[in-house]
């Protein structure tokens, strides 16, 4: 195609996009807001500026270059913060360490990346020791503390964080370099093998911030954030960059309050004292909250929360909304940095029933600005979009990991014909909204048909005596697969698979489900297992369900 390009004059400064340019504009705007640590530091941000200016000095110092990888393990902090902007801003990329993986898979992911440098929090000490003698390429590690005066039993330690910061310059020049130089990187754990890592340049990120800026503070309809806000992270800043929205807040100059290891007691002291009005976090995070002793009785009037990760269910919705809180869903993964698509209230829907806009606030909703959305069959054939036929979602976005951490192979099989498999079943509407159905893994296929495990998760989740819900299709000889609930009661309640049937047999007669989703086995249990970020994990649970069903487990009751 013959378009025109005009070649720029002489001297014109061809502006990469990088991460440093998402520092200029909040404290341009404010120079009093504050970033908040626990009830440990607070500054403002042209101390930010300054500080990730010490930091990049206290890097440069110790040897850290541009192409290097750098590994933070900590918890939801400021230094969190500064590391996403310090280490991409000097030319290297941050390994995000999910801390909650198993030593091993850490190790795994520490060796792939090839992380030479680590900050490791004092928390954490023991854990880096299990595994320091296997590291490969670690070289250098720095001690992160809230100030206790830890003896540091870290090899190669360079020396404590805010000591050495304390220390260093406030200035720092942070030269230009090509704005798809990689940025961030983290893992993904799968259902086998090992974690992927997957990667974002500085382009991406950039463009990521701003579309995601765009979204919170401009779609009225779910009008999240705005420079008055005051923002608090629930999900963590390893699980895909706490969402973007540190560079978003970032951006906007809106005061920021970092949580630490998550605490109820301290979640809900700051967002007492801070006046947190925005956050975001899975379900599980948000059942443990507004479930807490020290939020008990609270009204939450005025939090605004964004919940992504897994469905958000209409019972969770309305137990959220009984408590002052405003949940608004969205969908992302890992891959794609992670925004994708957020619930939205059209014009056509203002209009609706209650019902009908609940219905539409729990999907995941309209694809943000210049993501692209489409479902396919098996074969790769698009899908109508007309709200029933059902393929997997797969996306075009100028935000997507392009491919996995030197894994050609995956990354080829996540791009399978120019679009990134989200492994995820999909309908999508006539207004463009996207429905998650299921992942495709954890469909249940009984009787010949198929039963999202999310719809039966959100119908069960209705009964009044349930507080919690999973379910997972279990093989079963006649049917193929039948369905299992994993539910976690409420205090002085009780329930039997015959008890389930008879609440969910409305359902069936309504047509919403078919007569094979009713679960032929219940476990009533005191706790559902997570992933490393929070999330129901159904292979665990699965494996959990074969060793009771073959142990005959008093656990189990069957119809
Ligand atoms: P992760 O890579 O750990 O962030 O997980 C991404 C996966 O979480 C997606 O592929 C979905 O299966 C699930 N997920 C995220 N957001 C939603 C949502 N709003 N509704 C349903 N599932 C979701």
């Amino acid at each position: 195609m013959q378009t025109r390009v005009i070649p720029p004059a002489e001297g014109a400064y061809e502006y990469p996009l990088l991460i440093k340019r998402l520092l200029m504009s909040g404290s341009r705007y404010e120079k009093t807001r504050e970033i908040v640590y626990r009830d440990v530091l607070r500054y403002s941000y042209p101390t930010l500026t300054e500080r990730i200016a010490r930091l990049a000095n206290v890097l440069t110092e110790a040897g850290v270059k541009a192409g290097d990888t750098v590994a933070v393990m900590d918890w939801d902090s400021h230094r969190y913060l500064e590391c996403m902007f310090a280490i991409p801003m000097l030319g290297a990329v941050i390994h995000t360490i999910n801390v909650r993986l198993s030593p091993e898979q850490i190790l795994f992911t520490m060796n792939h990346a090839e992380d030479r440098v680590v900050l490791v929090n004092s928390d954490f000490i023991g854990l880096y020791n299990a595994i320091g003698g296997q590291l490969e390429t670690v070289e250098k590690t720095f001690l992160i503390t809230d100030g206790e005066t830890k003896t540091a039993d870290l090899p190669n330690l360079v020396g404590e964080y805010e000591q050495l910061l304390a220390a260093a310059s406030p200035a720092y020049e942070f030269a230009d370099f090509d704005e798809n130089s990689v940025a961030t990187t983290f893992y993904t754990t799968g259902t086998t093998g090992n974690p992927k890592g997957v990667y974002f340049t500085h382009r991406q990120i950039v463009l990521h911030t701003l579309a995601e800026a765009a979204l919170v503070g401009g779609v009225d309809s779910v009008r999240l954030m705005g420079t008055n806000d005051v923002y608090m992270p629930i999900t963590p800043m390893f699980h895909v960059h706490a969402w973007g929205i540190p560079y978003v807040s970032t951006l906007m100059g809106i005061k920021q309050v970092y949580p630490g290891r998550y605490e109820p007691d301290m979640l809900v002291k700051l967002w007492q004292e801070e006046k947190v009005t925005f956050s975001h976090c899975v379900p599980t995070i948000l059942q443990m909250l507004i479930h807490c002793k020290s939020g008990e009785g609270l009204d939450f009037k005025g939090w605004k929360i964004i919940i992504g990760g897994s469905a958000l269910s209409r019972p969770l919705y309305e137990a959220a909304k009984a408590r002052g809180i405003q949940l608004t869903a969205a969908y992302g993964m890992s891959e794609t940095c992670p925004m994708i698509s957020c619930a939205h209230i059209n014009d056509q829907l203002q209009g609706a029933s209650e019902e009908e806009r609940t219905r539409y606030r729990i999907k995941a909703g309209v694809p943000v600005s210049l993501v692209e959305a489409a479902i396919v069959d098996t074969d790769g054939n698009f899908l109508p979009a007309d709200g029933e036929s059902q393929g997997e979602l797969v996306l075009r976005a100028p935000w997507l990991s392009m491919g996995y951490l030197r894994e050609p192979e995956k990354g080829a099989e996540l791009w399978a014909g120019g679009w990134l498999h989200t492994g995820d079943v999909a309908t999508l509407d006539d207004m463009g909204v996207i429905d998650i159905r299921d992942r495709i893994k954890d469909v249940i296929k009984t009787g010949g048909e198929w039963v999202s495990s999310l719809d039966l998760e959100d119908l069960i989740g209705r009964h009044g005596a349930i507080r919690e819900v999973a379910v997972v299709g279990m093989p079963d000889a006649q049917w193929g697969e039948r369905p299992v609930a994993l539910l976690v009661l409420r205090d002085g309640h009780a329930l039997d698979a015959q008890g389930l049937k008879e609440h969910l047999k409305p359902f069936i007669d309504l047509g919403q489900i078919n007569k094979w989703a009713i679960p032929s086995q219940i476990a009533l249990v005191t706790e559902i297992p997570k992933t490393s970020v929070g999330k129901l994990d159904k292979k665990r649970i699965r494996l959990d369900i074969v060793q009771w069903q073959a142990d005959s487990s008093p656990l189990l009751s069957s119809l």
